[in-house]
Protein backbone atom coordinates (compact mmCIF):
# COMPACT_ATOMS: atom_id res chain seq x y z
CA UNK A 1 0.00 0.00 0.00
CA UNK A 2 1.34 3.47 -1.03
CA UNK A 3 1.49 5.94 1.45
CA UNK A 4 -1.55 7.78 0.09
CA UNK A 5 -3.76 4.96 0.82
CA UNK A 6 -3.24 4.28 4.19
CA UNK A 7 -5.27 6.37 7.00
CA UNK A 8 -4.32 5.84 10.25
CA UNK A 9 -7.35 7.18 13.15
CA UNK A 10 -8.99 6.89 16.46
CA UNK A 11 -11.94 7.13 17.76
CA UNK A 12 -12.57 9.17 21.10
CA UNK A 13 -15.29 9.66 23.13
CA UNK A 14 -16.96 9.74 26.81
CA UNK A 15 -17.81 6.76 28.19
CA UNK A 16 -20.66 4.86 26.72
CA UNK A 17 -21.10 7.06 24.26
CA UNK A 18 -20.40 4.20 21.80
CA UNK A 19 -17.36 4.28 20.49
CA UNK A 20 -16.56 0.76 20.63
CA UNK A 21 -19.90 -0.29 19.16
CA UNK A 22 -19.31 1.76 16.34
CA UNK A 23 -15.71 -0.22 15.75
CA UNK A 24 -17.66 -3.19 15.91
CA UNK A 25 -19.50 -1.85 12.88
CA UNK A 26 -16.62 -0.24 11.36
CA UNK A 27 -15.25 -3.99 11.51
CA UNK A 28 -18.34 -5.62 10.04
CA UNK A 29 -18.73 -3.11 7.01
CA UNK A 30 -15.35 -4.14 6.04
CA UNK A 31 -15.74 -7.95 6.65
CA UNK A 32 -12.96 -7.30 9.04
CA UNK A 33 -15.19 -9.40 11.47
CA UNK A 34 -18.48 -11.72 10.54
CA UNK A 35 -22.01 -9.40 11.10
CA UNK A 36 -23.83 -12.32 12.94
CA UNK A 37 -23.72 -11.66 16.75
CA UNK A 38 -25.05 -8.57 17.96
CA UNK A 39 -22.77 -6.46 19.98
CA UNK A 40 -19.35 -8.51 20.18
CA UNK A 41 -17.08 -5.34 21.22
CA UNK A 42 -14.29 -6.78 19.94
CA UNK A 43 -12.22 -4.07 21.00
CA UNK A 44 -12.78 -4.80 24.81
CA UNK A 45 -11.05 -8.40 25.22
CA UNK A 46 -10.46 -8.52 29.09
CA UNK A 47 -13.09 -9.59 30.97
CA UNK A 48 -13.15 -7.09 33.60
CA UNK A 49 -13.38 -4.22 30.04
CA UNK A 50 -16.77 -6.23 29.41
CA UNK A 51 -17.70 -6.04 32.63
CA UNK A 52 -17.34 -2.32 33.45
CA UNK A 53 -17.53 -1.04 29.74
CA UNK A 54 -14.28 0.36 29.64
CA UNK A 55 -11.50 0.11 27.87
CA UNK A 56 -8.19 -0.69 29.76
CA UNK A 57 -5.97 -1.86 27.15
CA UNK A 58 -6.04 -0.41 23.63
CA UNK A 59 -6.45 -2.22 20.93
CA UNK A 60 -5.94 -2.15 17.09
CA UNK A 61 -7.02 -3.58 14.00
CA UNK A 62 -6.05 -2.97 10.22
CA UNK A 63 -9.18 -3.23 7.42
CA UNK A 64 -9.53 -3.31 3.93
CA UNK A 65 -11.87 -0.84 2.28
CA UNK A 66 -12.46 0.62 -1.50
CA UNK A 67 -13.18 3.92 -1.46
CA UNK A 68 -14.10 5.60 -5.00
CA UNK A 69 -12.47 2.30 -6.90
CA UNK A 70 -9.46 2.34 -4.72
CA UNK A 71 -8.31 -0.08 -1.91
CA UNK A 72 -7.14 1.92 1.41
CA UNK A 73 -5.35 0.23 4.48
CA UNK A 74 -7.60 1.50 7.38
CA UNK A 75 -5.83 1.58 10.62
CA UNK A 76 -8.11 2.06 13.23
CA UNK A 77 -6.16 2.64 16.52
CA UNK A 78 -8.23 2.11 19.92
CA UNK A 79 -7.30 4.60 22.64
CA UNK A 80 -7.93 4.03 26.41
CA UNK A 81 -10.55 6.59 27.07
CA UNK A 82 -9.71 6.85 30.96
CA UNK A 83 -8.21 9.69 32.61
CA UNK A 84 -6.31 7.33 34.69
CA UNK A 85 -4.59 6.16 31.03
CA UNK A 86 -3.77 9.92 29.50
CA UNK A 87 -0.26 9.06 28.88
CA UNK A 88 -0.64 6.23 27.08
CA UNK A 89 -4.12 7.81 25.06
CA UNK A 90 -1.34 10.73 24.27
CA UNK A 91 0.67 7.93 22.66
CA UNK A 92 -1.64 6.32 20.77
CA UNK A 93 -3.10 9.70 19.03
CA UNK A 94 0.61 10.29 18.06
CA UNK A 95 0.66 7.23 15.71
CA UNK A 96 -2.63 9.02 14.21
CA UNK A 97 -2.91 11.62 11.75
CA UNK A 98 -6.91 12.51 12.63
CA UNK A 99 -9.81 11.16 15.31
CA UNK A 100 -13.22 11.09 15.36
CA UNK A 101 -14.29 12.62 18.31
CA UNK A 102 -17.69 10.35 19.25
CA UNK A 103 -20.35 12.19 20.77
CA UNK A 104 -23.86 10.64 22.12
CA UNK A 105 -26.46 12.84 20.38
CA UNK A 106 -28.36 12.68 23.85
CA UNK A 107 -25.91 13.15 26.53
CA UNK A 108 -24.26 15.92 24.41
CA UNK A 109 -20.22 16.74 25.30
CA UNK A 110 -19.00 15.35 28.63
CA UNK A 111 -15.63 15.76 30.60
CA UNK A 112 -13.83 13.46 28.80
CA UNK A 113 -15.14 14.33 25.58
CA UNK A 114 -13.09 17.91 26.55
CA UNK A 115 -10.33 15.82 27.78
CA UNK A 116 -9.70 14.12 24.34
CA UNK A 117 -10.48 16.72 22.28
CA UNK A 118 -7.44 18.89 23.83
CA UNK A 119 -5.15 15.83 23.64
CA UNK A 120 -5.99 15.35 19.89
CA UNK A 121 -5.96 18.86 19.26
CA UNK A 122 -2.41 19.29 21.12
CA UNK A 123 -1.14 16.60 18.52
CA UNK A 124 -1.97 18.56 15.32
CA UNK A 125 -4.55 15.90 14.70
CA UNK A 126 -7.52 16.26 12.06
CA UNK A 127 -10.90 16.05 14.30
CA UNK A 128 -13.62 14.80 12.82
CA UNK A 129 -16.69 15.59 14.73
CA UNK A 130 -19.80 12.76 15.28
CA UNK A 131 -22.81 12.58 16.46
CA UNK A 132 -23.83 9.21 18.05
CA UNK A 133 -27.60 7.67 19.46
CA UNK A 134 -29.24 9.58 16.77
CA UNK A 135 -31.74 6.80 16.90
CA UNK A 136 -32.98 7.92 20.41
CA UNK A 137 -35.93 9.33 21.67
CA UNK A 138 -34.12 11.56 23.90
CA UNK A 139 -31.75 12.85 21.33
CA UNK A 140 -31.09 16.56 20.78
CA UNK A 141 -28.61 17.01 17.80
CA UNK A 142 -29.25 20.47 17.56
CA UNK A 143 -28.39 21.20 20.60
CA UNK A 144 -25.23 18.89 21.15
CA UNK A 145 -24.45 21.06 17.77
CA UNK A 146 -23.90 24.00 19.18
CA UNK A 147 -22.05 22.61 22.30
CA UNK A 148 -19.39 20.85 19.98
CA UNK A 149 -19.31 24.64 17.95
CA UNK A 150 -18.69 26.86 20.82
CA UNK A 151 -16.83 24.61 22.85
CA UNK A 152 -14.14 23.36 20.04
CA UNK A 153 -15.01 25.38 17.27
CA UNK A 154 -15.16 22.60 14.90
CA UNK A 155 -16.91 23.27 11.59
CA UNK A 156 -20.44 21.28 12.12
CA UNK A 157 -21.92 22.40 9.22
CA UNK A 158 -21.69 18.55 7.07
CA UNK A 159 -21.40 16.77 10.64
CA UNK A 160 -22.01 13.09 10.46
CA UNK A 161 -25.10 11.64 12.35
CA UNK A 162 -25.05 8.34 12.91
CA UNK A 163 -26.57 5.24 15.12
CA UNK A 164 -23.64 2.67 15.98
CA UNK A 165 -26.40 0.49 17.56
CA UNK A 166 -28.59 0.84 14.85
CA UNK A 167 -26.44 1.25 12.30
CA UNK A 168 -27.88 4.37 10.45
CA UNK A 169 -25.38 6.54 8.14
CA UNK A 170 -22.50 3.96 9.56
CA UNK A 171 -21.59 3.94 5.64
CA UNK A 172 -20.80 7.38 5.53
CA UNK A 173 -18.26 7.19 7.91
CA UNK A 174 -15.11 5.98 6.42
CA UNK A 175 -15.51 7.62 3.22
CA UNK A 176 -15.29 10.90 5.79
CA UNK A 177 -11.95 9.53 7.61
CA UNK A 178 -10.28 8.70 4.03
CA UNK A 179 -11.56 12.57 2.62
CA UNK A 180 -10.69 14.38 5.59
CA UNK A 181 -7.71 13.04 7.19
CA UNK A 182 -4.48 12.97 5.86
CA UNK A 183 -2.04 10.06 5.21
CA UNK A 184 0.91 9.62 7.01
CA UNK A 185 4.08 11.06 6.13
CA UNK A 186 7.07 9.81 6.32
CA UNK A 187 9.42 8.73 3.69
CA UNK A 188 10.09 4.20 3.12
CA UNK A 189 13.79 5.25 1.81
CA UNK A 190 14.65 6.54 5.23
CA UNK A 191 16.33 4.21 8.27
CA UNK A 192 13.85 2.55 10.12
CA UNK A 193 11.91 4.48 12.96
CA UNK A 194 8.96 3.05 14.80
CA UNK A 195 6.73 4.53 17.50
CA UNK A 196 6.43 1.74 20.11
CA UNK A 197 2.95 2.89 21.63
CA UNK A 198 1.15 -0.37 23.10
CA UNK A 199 2.51 -3.73 24.23
CA UNK A 200 0.55 -6.88 26.04
CA UNK A 201 1.41 -10.26 26.49
CA UNK A 202 0.69 -13.09 25.22
CA UNK A 203 0.75 -16.83 26.54
CA UNK A 204 2.04 -17.56 23.40
CA UNK A 205 4.61 -15.73 22.06
CA UNK A 206 5.68 -13.53 24.85
CA UNK A 207 5.34 -9.55 24.74
CA UNK A 208 3.97 -8.46 21.48
CA UNK A 209 4.65 -4.52 21.04
CA UNK A 210 2.54 -2.33 18.65
CA UNK A 211 4.52 -0.31 16.21
CA UNK A 212 3.79 2.95 14.46
CA UNK A 213 6.42 2.87 11.60
CA UNK A 214 7.52 6.42 10.91
CA UNK A 215 10.24 5.47 8.67
CA UNK A 216 11.73 3.08 6.69
CA UNK A 217 10.78 -0.53 6.17
CA UNK A 218 10.82 -3.11 9.20
CA UNK A 219 11.19 -6.85 8.02
CA UNK A 220 10.88 -10.42 9.96
CA UNK A 221 14.80 -11.19 11.57
CA UNK A 222 15.73 -7.83 11.63
CA UNK A 223 17.78 -6.79 14.62
CA UNK A 224 16.35 -3.36 16.24
CA UNK A 225 17.35 -1.47 19.12
CA UNK A 226 14.92 0.33 21.83
CA UNK A 227 16.03 4.31 22.05
CA UNK A 228 15.56 4.47 25.37
CA UNK A 229 16.62 0.99 27.08
CA UNK A 230 19.83 0.80 24.45
CA UNK A 231 18.51 -2.92 24.44
CA UNK A 232 19.08 -5.10 20.93
CA UNK A 233 15.93 -7.36 20.22
CA UNK A 234 15.68 -10.08 17.18
CA UNK A 235 12.61 -9.38 15.11
CA UNK A 236 11.13 -12.96 15.11
CA UNK A 237 7.18 -11.79 13.75
CA UNK A 238 5.67 -8.58 12.28
CA UNK A 239 2.46 -8.13 11.42
CA UNK A 240 -1.05 -6.47 11.29
CA UNK A 241 -3.68 -7.39 13.40
CA UNK A 242 -6.78 -8.01 11.25
CA UNK A 243 -8.31 -8.57 13.65
CA UNK A 244 -6.10 -10.92 15.19
CA UNK A 245 -2.08 -11.46 14.71
CA UNK A 246 -1.69 -11.90 10.81
CA UNK A 247 2.25 -12.26 9.79
CA UNK A 248 2.88 -10.01 7.19
CA UNK A 249 6.63 -10.62 7.05
CA UNK A 250 7.28 -7.01 6.83
CA UNK A 251 6.10 -3.20 7.84
CA UNK A 252 6.67 -0.37 6.12
CA UNK A 253 6.62 3.68 6.85
CA UNK A 254 3.03 5.38 7.39
CA UNK A 255 1.53 1.06 8.31
CA UNK A 256 0.93 0.38 12.17
CA UNK A 257 1.36 -3.56 13.21
CA UNK A 258 2.77 -5.50 15.62
CA UNK A 259 5.91 -7.39 16.08
CA UNK A 260 7.73 -10.21 18.82
CA UNK A 261 11.07 -9.51 19.79
CA UNK A 262 11.23 -11.81 22.66
CA UNK A 263 10.77 -9.30 25.29
CA UNK A 264 10.76 -10.92 28.31
CA UNK A 265 8.03 -8.52 30.74
CA UNK A 266 5.70 -6.00 29.29
CA UNK A 267 8.21 -4.03 31.54
CA UNK A 268 11.06 -4.14 28.85
CA UNK A 269 7.95 -2.43 26.82
CA UNK A 270 8.18 0.82 27.10
CA UNK A 271 5.06 3.54 25.91
CA UNK A 272 6.46 6.45 23.90
CA UNK A 273 9.99 4.42 22.82
CA UNK A 274 11.26 5.00 19.85
CA UNK A 275 12.94 1.77 17.87
CA UNK A 276 15.40 1.66 15.34
CA UNK A 277 17.99 -0.73 13.12
CA UNK A 278 21.21 -2.07 15.37
CA UNK A 279 23.71 0.26 13.86
CA UNK A 280 21.82 2.94 12.96
CA UNK A 281 21.31 6.61 14.76
CA UNK A 282 18.02 7.93 14.00
CA UNK A 283 16.48 11.01 15.61
CA UNK A 284 14.30 10.00 18.82
CA UNK A 285 10.43 10.84 18.46
CA UNK A 286 9.26 13.07 20.64
CA UNK A 287 7.48 12.96 23.94
CA UNK A 288 9.27 10.00 25.72
CA UNK A 289 8.42 9.76 29.30
CA UNK A 290 7.96 6.51 31.87
CA UNK A 291 4.40 5.99 33.03
CA UNK A 292 3.96 7.82 36.43
CA UNK A 293 2.27 6.01 39.37
CA UNK A 294 0.45 8.29 41.44
CA UNK A 295 -2.02 6.62 43.03
CA UNK A 296 -0.24 3.93 45.88
CA UNK A 297 -1.72 1.58 48.23
CA UNK A 298 -0.76 -1.70 50.30
CA UNK A 299 -1.81 -4.99 49.14
CA UNK A 300 -1.53 -8.06 51.86
CA UNK A 301 -2.57 -11.34 52.02
CA UNK A 302 -5.81 -12.51 54.33
CA UNK A 303 -4.10 -15.40 55.26
CA UNK A 304 -0.40 -15.07 55.61
CA UNK A 305 0.08 -18.83 54.19
CA UNK A 306 -1.13 -17.42 51.13
CA UNK A 307 1.81 -15.05 50.88
CA UNK A 308 3.70 -17.08 47.76
CA UNK A 309 0.85 -17.85 45.72
CA UNK A 310 0.12 -13.71 46.02
CA UNK A 311 3.38 -13.23 44.80
CA UNK A 312 3.25 -15.33 41.97
CA UNK A 313 0.15 -13.69 40.66
CA UNK A 314 1.09 -10.34 41.28
CA UNK A 315 3.99 -10.96 39.28
CA UNK A 316 1.52 -12.67 36.39
CA UNK A 317 -0.54 -9.77 36.39
CA UNK A 318 2.28 -7.07 35.67
CA UNK A 319 3.96 -9.07 32.99
CA UNK A 320 1.10 -8.50 31.18
CA UNK A 321 0.72 -4.37 32.77
CA UNK A 322 3.98 -2.12 32.94
CA UNK A 323 2.53 0.41 34.37
CA UNK A 324 2.02 -1.18 37.82
CA UNK A 325 5.16 -0.71 40.19
CA UNK A 326 5.56 -3.27 42.59
CA UNK A 327 7.75 -2.34 46.29
CA UNK A 328 7.86 -5.21 48.76
CA UNK A 329 6.19 -3.73 52.16
CA UNK A 330 6.36 -4.90 55.64
CA UNK A 331 3.44 -3.79 58.03
CA UNK A 332 3.75 -3.98 61.59
CA UNK A 333 -0.67 -4.64 61.75
CA UNK A 334 -0.88 -6.63 58.21
CA UNK A 335 2.09 -8.54 58.14
CA UNK A 336 4.02 -9.09 54.43
CA UNK A 337 2.53 -7.33 52.09
CA UNK A 338 3.57 -5.18 48.60
CA UNK A 339 3.14 -1.40 48.29
CA UNK A 340 1.83 -1.29 44.68
CA UNK A 341 1.64 1.83 42.50
CA UNK A 342 -0.90 3.05 39.79
CA UNK A 343 -1.92 5.20 37.28
CA UNK A 344 -5.14 6.07 39.28
CA UNK A 345 -8.21 4.98 41.04
CA UNK A 346 -9.52 3.14 38.31
CA UNK A 347 -6.57 1.41 37.19
CA UNK A 348 -6.19 0.00 40.89
CA UNK A 349 -10.09 -0.97 41.14
CA UNK A 350 -9.16 -2.76 37.89
CA UNK A 351 -5.86 -4.43 39.23
CA UNK A 352 -7.37 -5.79 42.24
CA UNK A 353 -10.57 -6.98 40.14
CA UNK A 354 -8.13 -9.00 38.04
CA UNK A 355 -6.48 -10.20 40.85
CA UNK A 356 -9.46 -11.68 42.73
CA UNK A 357 -10.95 -12.94 39.44
CA UNK A 358 -8.16 -14.52 37.57
CA UNK A 359 -6.27 -15.53 40.58
CA UNK A 360 -9.01 -16.04 43.09
CA UNK A 361 -7.24 -14.12 46.14
CA UNK A 362 -8.58 -12.62 49.06
CA UNK A 363 -6.68 -9.82 49.92
CA UNK A 364 -6.82 -6.26 51.95
CA UNK A 365 -6.15 -3.22 50.16
CA UNK A 366 -5.13 0.49 52.30
CA UNK A 367 -6.77 3.67 51.73
CA UNK A 368 -4.59 4.61 48.52
CA UNK A 369 -1.86 7.20 48.76
CA UNK A 370 -0.64 9.74 46.73
CA UNK A 371 2.89 10.81 45.87
CA UNK A 372 4.13 13.49 48.84
CA UNK A 373 7.66 15.43 48.57
CA UNK A 374 9.72 16.23 51.56
CA UNK A 375 12.16 18.48 51.80
CA UNK A 376 14.05 18.34 54.71
CA UNK A 377 16.27 21.20 56.34
CA UNK A 378 19.61 19.72 55.24
CA UNK A 379 17.74 19.71 51.58
CA UNK A 380 17.70 16.21 51.29
CA UNK A 381 14.74 15.32 50.00
CA UNK A 382 11.99 12.34 49.69
CA UNK A 383 9.17 11.11 47.55
CA UNK A 384 6.82 9.70 50.55
CA UNK A 385 4.08 6.96 48.57
CA UNK A 386 3.33 5.00 52.14
CA UNK A 387 2.05 7.58 55.26
CA UNK A 388 4.37 4.84 57.32
CA UNK A 389 6.80 6.65 55.98
CA UNK A 390 5.91 9.98 56.25
CA UNK A 391 7.27 12.34 59.87
CA UNK A 392 5.02 12.21 62.51
CA UNK A 393 4.29 15.78 64.10
CA UNK A 394 7.31 16.36 66.78
CA UNK A 395 10.14 14.94 63.42
CA UNK A 396 7.92 17.36 61.31
CA UNK A 397 8.34 20.55 63.29
CA UNK A 398 12.02 20.17 63.61
CA UNK A 399 13.13 18.39 60.29
CA UNK A 400 11.22 19.26 57.66
CA UNK A 401 11.63 22.51 55.45
CA UNK A 402 9.04 21.88 52.51
CA UNK A 403 6.21 19.75 51.96
CA UNK A 404 4.29 19.15 48.69
CA UNK A 405 1.37 17.19 47.42
CA UNK A 406 0.69 16.58 43.99
CA UNK A 407 -2.75 18.92 42.31
CA UNK A 408 -4.90 18.52 38.88
CA UNK A 409 -6.76 20.92 36.91
CA UNK A 410 -10.28 19.13 36.92
CA UNK A 411 -12.64 19.49 34.15
CA UNK A 412 -16.29 19.13 35.44
CA UNK A 413 -19.31 19.40 32.85
CA UNK A 414 -23.39 19.47 34.23
CA UNK A 415 -26.30 20.99 33.94
CA UNK A 416 -26.49 24.06 35.68
CA UNK A 417 -28.98 23.32 38.28
CA UNK A 418 -26.17 21.30 40.27
CA UNK A 419 -24.15 24.10 40.34
CA UNK A 420 -24.45 25.05 43.71
CA UNK A 421 -23.80 21.91 45.06
CA UNK A 422 -20.96 21.14 42.80
CA UNK A 423 -19.21 24.51 43.83
CA UNK A 424 -20.03 23.18 47.78
CA UNK A 425 -18.12 19.49 46.89
CA UNK A 426 -15.14 21.10 45.12
CA UNK A 427 -15.10 23.96 48.06
CA UNK A 428 -14.65 21.24 51.08
CA UNK A 429 -11.60 19.65 48.59
CA UNK A 430 -10.09 21.91 48.62
CA UNK A 431 -10.35 23.13 45.19
CA UNK A 432 -9.76 26.36 43.89
CA UNK A 433 -11.70 27.63 40.45
CA UNK A 434 -10.25 28.70 38.11
CA UNK A 435 -12.80 29.09 34.98
CA UNK A 436 -16.90 28.39 34.55
CA UNK A 437 -18.56 28.75 31.07
CA UNK A 438 -21.97 27.82 29.67
CA UNK A 439 -21.06 25.40 26.94
CA UNK A 440 -24.81 25.69 25.81
CA UNK A 441 -27.87 27.29 27.25
CA UNK A 442 -27.83 24.97 30.46
CA UNK A 443 -24.49 23.35 31.06
CA UNK A 444 -21.72 24.18 32.64
CA UNK A 445 -18.35 23.61 31.91
CA UNK A 446 -16.31 24.61 35.29
CA UNK A 447 -12.36 23.49 35.78
CA UNK A 448 -10.63 23.73 38.81
CA UNK A 449 -7.33 23.57 40.48
CA UNK A 450 -7.37 20.75 43.78
CA UNK A 451 -5.24 18.35 45.25
CA UNK A 452 -5.03 14.54 43.67
CA UNK A 453 -5.39 13.39 46.92
CA UNK A 454 -8.97 14.64 47.05
CA UNK A 455 -9.92 13.37 44.10
CA UNK A 456 -8.69 9.64 44.75
CA UNK A 457 -10.87 9.02 47.66
CA UNK A 458 -14.29 9.16 47.08
CA UNK A 459 -14.61 12.14 45.08
CA UNK A 460 -16.56 11.01 41.96
CA UNK A 461 -18.68 9.20 43.90
CA UNK A 462 -19.89 12.55 45.67
CA UNK A 463 -19.83 14.02 42.60
CA UNK A 464 -22.20 11.93 40.96
CA UNK A 465 -24.74 11.22 43.96
CA UNK A 466 -24.67 15.06 44.09
CA UNK A 467 -25.57 15.61 40.60
CA UNK A 468 -28.00 12.60 40.26
CA UNK A 469 -25.40 11.47 38.26
CA UNK A 470 -25.77 13.97 35.61
CA UNK A 471 -21.76 15.68 36.54
CA UNK A 472 -18.76 14.25 34.52
CA UNK A 473 -15.29 14.44 35.62
CA UNK A 474 -11.77 14.47 33.93
CA UNK A 475 -8.14 15.63 35.12
CA UNK A 476 -4.88 16.81 33.68
CA UNK A 477 -1.86 16.98 35.80
CA UNK A 478 -1.26 19.84 37.51
CA UNK A 479 2.53 19.56 39.05
CA UNK A 480 3.48 20.05 42.64
CA UNK A 481 1.90 22.87 45.52
CA UNK A 482 2.98 23.12 49.03
CA UNK A 483 0.42 22.52 51.26
CA UNK A 484 0.57 21.59 54.97
CA UNK A 485 0.30 17.99 55.50
CA UNK A 486 0.52 16.18 58.42
CA UNK A 487 -0.43 12.33 59.74
CA UNK A 488 -2.96 10.92 60.97
CA UNK A 489 -2.85 7.86 63.39
CA UNK A 490 -5.27 5.79 64.07
CA UNK A 491 -5.11 3.38 67.12
CA UNK A 492 -6.89 0.58 68.68
CA UNK A 493 -7.34 -0.21 72.05
CA UNK A 494 -4.83 2.78 72.59
CA UNK A 495 -2.08 0.62 69.68
CA UNK A 496 -1.46 2.37 66.32
CA UNK A 497 -2.23 1.11 63.43
CA UNK A 498 -0.04 1.42 60.53
CA UNK A 499 -1.72 0.66 58.20
CA UNK A 500 -4.83 3.11 58.85
CA UNK A 501 -2.42 6.08 58.99
CA UNK A 502 -3.52 8.54 56.21
CA UNK A 503 -1.90 11.83 54.95
CA UNK A 504 -3.94 15.24 55.33
CA UNK A 505 -4.20 19.01 55.11
CA UNK A 506 -3.93 20.20 58.55
CA UNK A 507 -7.39 21.96 57.84
CA UNK A 508 -9.06 18.56 57.53
CA UNK A 509 -8.10 16.89 60.91
CA UNK A 510 -10.77 17.22 63.16
CA UNK A 511 -13.38 16.41 60.42
CA UNK A 512 -11.90 13.27 59.17
CA UNK A 513 -10.66 12.37 63.00
CA UNK A 514 -14.14 12.54 63.79
CA UNK A 515 -16.16 11.10 61.13
CA UNK A 516 -13.05 8.21 60.72
CA UNK A 517 -14.02 6.66 64.58
CA UNK A 518 -17.57 6.74 63.68
CA UNK A 519 -16.85 5.49 60.42
CA UNK A 520 -14.83 2.41 61.87
CA UNK A 521 -17.26 1.54 64.88
CA UNK A 522 -19.56 0.85 62.40
CA UNK A 523 -17.68 -1.61 60.48
CA UNK A 524 -15.39 -3.59 63.25
CA UNK A 525 -17.89 -6.15 65.14
CA UNK A 526 -18.44 -6.50 68.88
CA UNK A 527 -16.21 -8.42 70.81
CA UNK A 528 -16.26 -10.01 73.87
CA UNK A 529 -14.43 -6.85 75.30
CA UNK A 530 -14.23 -3.20 74.46
CA UNK A 531 -12.43 -1.84 71.73
CA UNK A 532 -11.33 1.59 72.03
CA UNK A 533 -11.02 3.01 68.46
CA UNK A 534 -8.99 6.91 68.85
CA UNK A 535 -7.47 8.99 65.97
CA UNK A 536 -4.55 10.92 66.92
CA UNK A 537 -2.01 13.45 65.54
CA UNK A 538 0.94 13.21 67.21
CA UNK A 539 0.00 12.77 71.09
CA UNK A 540 -2.45 14.99 71.05
CA UNK A 541 -6.37 12.40 70.86
CA UNK A 542 -8.73 13.96 67.86
CA UNK A 543 -11.80 11.73 68.45
CA UNK A 544 -12.57 8.35 70.02
CA UNK A 545 -15.01 6.07 70.08
CA UNK A 546 -15.65 2.71 72.18
CA UNK A 547 -17.61 -0.50 71.42
CA UNK A 548 -19.12 -2.31 73.77
CA UNK A 549 -18.29 -5.94 74.69
CA UNK A 550 -20.90 -8.18 73.08
CA UNK A 551 -23.03 -9.65 75.83
CA UNK A 552 -25.29 -11.55 73.59
CA UNK A 553 -24.73 -14.82 71.19
CA UNK A 554 -25.52 -14.05 68.09
CA UNK A 555 -27.71 -17.41 68.05
CA UNK A 556 -29.82 -15.94 70.66
CA UNK A 557 -31.83 -14.36 68.83
CA UNK A 558 -33.43 -17.40 67.36
CA UNK A 559 -36.54 -18.31 68.97
CA UNK A 560 -36.88 -21.99 69.69
CA UNK A 561 -35.07 -24.31 67.39
CA UNK A 562 -35.53 -22.48 63.93
CA UNK A 563 -32.64 -24.71 62.87
CA UNK A 564 -32.48 -23.13 59.08
CA UNK A 565 -32.62 -19.65 60.41
CA UNK A 566 -29.68 -20.57 63.10
CA UNK A 567 -28.04 -22.23 60.10
CA UNK A 568 -28.21 -18.75 58.09
CA UNK A 569 -27.42 -17.14 60.80
CA UNK A 570 -24.24 -18.56 61.35
CA UNK A 571 -23.47 -18.91 57.64
CA UNK A 572 -23.31 -15.31 57.43
CA UNK A 573 -21.01 -14.50 60.25
CA UNK A 574 -18.88 -17.30 58.37
CA UNK A 575 -18.89 -14.69 55.25
CA UNK A 576 -18.70 -12.11 56.99
CA UNK A 577 -15.59 -13.25 58.43
CA UNK A 578 -13.75 -13.59 55.34
CA UNK A 579 -11.79 -10.60 55.14
CA UNK A 580 -11.04 -10.13 58.31
CA UNK A 581 -7.96 -9.74 59.27
CA UNK A 582 -6.55 -9.46 63.08
CA UNK A 583 -4.63 -6.93 64.23
CA UNK A 584 -3.64 -7.62 67.98
CA UNK A 585 -7.04 -8.94 69.27
CA UNK A 586 -9.42 -6.95 67.47
CA UNK A 587 -10.75 -8.10 63.92
CA UNK A 588 -10.77 -5.80 61.09
CA UNK A 589 -12.73 -6.24 57.95
CA UNK A 590 -11.20 -4.90 54.75
CA UNK A 591 -14.22 -2.26 54.64
CA UNK A 592 -11.98 -0.40 57.77
CA UNK A 593 -9.06 0.05 55.26
CA UNK A 594 -10.72 1.16 52.13
CA UNK A 595 -14.08 0.88 51.43
CA UNK A 596 -13.75 0.11 47.17
CA UNK A 597 -16.62 -2.86 47.53
CA UNK A 598 -19.24 -0.07 47.41
CA UNK A 599 -17.90 1.55 44.32
CA UNK A 600 -19.10 1.35 40.84
P1 LIG B 1 -18.00 3.10 24.73
O1 LIG B 1 -17.87 3.15 26.22
O2 LIG B 1 -17.81 4.44 24.13
O3 LIG B 1 -17.15 2.05 24.08
O4 LIG B 1 -19.54 2.74 24.45
P2 LIG B 1 -20.19 1.38 23.96
O5 LIG B 1 -19.95 1.16 22.52
O6 LIG B 1 -19.81 0.30 24.91
O7 LIG B 1 -21.73 1.76 24.12
C1 LIG B 1 -22.30 2.10 25.36
C2 LIG B 1 -23.79 1.78 25.35
O8 LIG B 1 -24.46 2.60 24.39
C3 LIG B 1 -24.08 0.34 24.94
O9 LIG B 1 -25.16 -0.12 25.72
C4 LIG B 1 -24.47 0.45 23.48
O10 LIG B 1 -25.33 -0.57 23.08
C5 LIG B 1 -25.16 1.79 23.45
N1 LIG B 1 -25.07 2.44 22.13
C6 LIG B 1 -23.97 2.60 21.36
N2 LIG B 1 -24.27 3.24 20.22
C7 LIG B 1 -25.61 3.49 20.26
C8 LIG B 1 -26.53 4.10 19.37
O11 LIG B 1 -26.20 4.57 18.28
N3 LIG B 1 -27.82 4.18 19.78
C9 LIG B 1 -28.25 3.68 20.97
N4 LIG B 1 -29.52 3.79 21.27
N5 LIG B 1 -27.42 3.09 21.83
C10 LIG B 1 -26.11 2.99 21.48
MG1 LIG C 1 -15.84 0.73 24.94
Amino acid sequence: FPAENIRNFSIIAHIDHGKSTLADRLLELTNTISASGSNKQVLDKLKVERERGITVKAQTVSMFYNHKGKDYLLNLIDTPGHVDFSYEVSRSLAACQGTLLLVDAAQGIQAQTVANFYLAFGQGLEIIPVLNKIDLPGAEPERVLRQIESAFELDTASILKISAKASINIDQVLPSVIEKIPPPVGSRDKPFRGLLFDSWYDKYVGVVCMLGIKDGMLRKGDKVVSAYSDTKYDITEVGIMHPEQLPTGYLHAGQVGYIVCGMKSASEAHIGDTFHHLGQTVEVLPGFQPAQSMVFAGIFPVDTNDFRKLDDNIKKLTLNDASVSVHKETSHALGQGWRLGFLGTLHMDVFRQRLENEYDANIIVTQPTVPYKITYKDDSFKLVRNPADFPDLEERSFKVAKLQEPMVIATLIFPDEYMGKLIELCGTRRGEQLEYVYVDETRVMMKYRMPLAEVVTDFYDELKSRSSGYASFDYEDGGYEDSDLVKMNVLLNSKPVDALSVILHRTQVDLVGRDWVKRLKGVIQRQLFDISIQTALGSKIIARETISALRKNVTAKCYGGDASRKMKLLQKQKEGKKRMKMIGNVELPQKAFYDFMDKS
